[in-house]
């Protein structure tokens, strides 16, 4: 694991726990030498990620939409600043160039990507682990809801357990370095079934 995407808020959030767990995750990154990628800007948890990582002699890459280089204020500091033509290609480019993915606390632009990349090892477009940062508990009425859609039948739970889980940077890092790559075909398994 050399890279690691991280989707976090473009807001702070009303906690000091939320701020302190993206220093903490940035010093981290740089102190194991883990590249941040991430949707370049400067704002809320976004910019304190990457301000950490550069405070501690890491290597921060930003991917930013050209629409959102105003609104979310690009990062001028960062390694690496690519300002692509949109959306789509933001995430293609932070799915490419990480190793893993671990969302931290943010709202529905956050829960969108977090989402993508579950979907797409739940359908094995790609083999590289995700994780959760639970920081201060924010995850935990989406833990509940995974597991109530898993209750209902819509989702397997061997499919939910894909999504690592912890409550600190170091914890979650951990996992994610330890974490086996595993292809997983959705359909596959379903065809297997029947
Ligand atoms: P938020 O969690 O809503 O504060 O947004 C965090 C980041 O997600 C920001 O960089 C947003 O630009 C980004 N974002 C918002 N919508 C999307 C989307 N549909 N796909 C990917 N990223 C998004």
């Amino acid at each position: 694991m050399k890279s690691v995407c991280i989707y976090c808020g473009s807001s702070p959030g009303n906690r000091p726990e939320y701020a302190e767990a993206a220093r903490a995750m940035g010093r981290l990154l740089a102190e194991r030498g883990l590249a941040l990628v991430y949707g370049g800007g400067k704002v809320g948890l976004m910019g304190t990620v990457a301000d950490a990582v550069l405070a501690h002699g890491g290597t921060a890459i930003g991917i930013i939409p050209e629409a959102l280089m105003q609104k979310e204020v690009g990062h001028r500091g960062l390694s690496e600043l690519h300002v692509v033509r949109n959306m789509h290609e933001r995430k293609q480019m932070m799915a490419d160039r990480a190793d893993a993915f671990v969302a931290m606390p943010g709202g529905v632009g956050t829960f969108e990507e977090l989402f993508e990349t579950f979907t797409w090892l739940q359908l094995g477009y790609h083999a590289k682990p995700v994780g959760l940062l639970n920081a201060a508990g924010f995850y935990d009425g989406m833990r509940g809801f995974l597991q109530h859609a898993v209750d209902e039948g819509f989702l397997k739970q061997v499919h939910n357990d894909l999504l690592h889980v912890d409550t600190t940077p170091e914890g979650i890092l951990d996992k994610l370095a330890r974490a086996p790559r595993v292809t997983v075909d959705k359909w596959q398994e379903k065809r297997e079934q029947t």
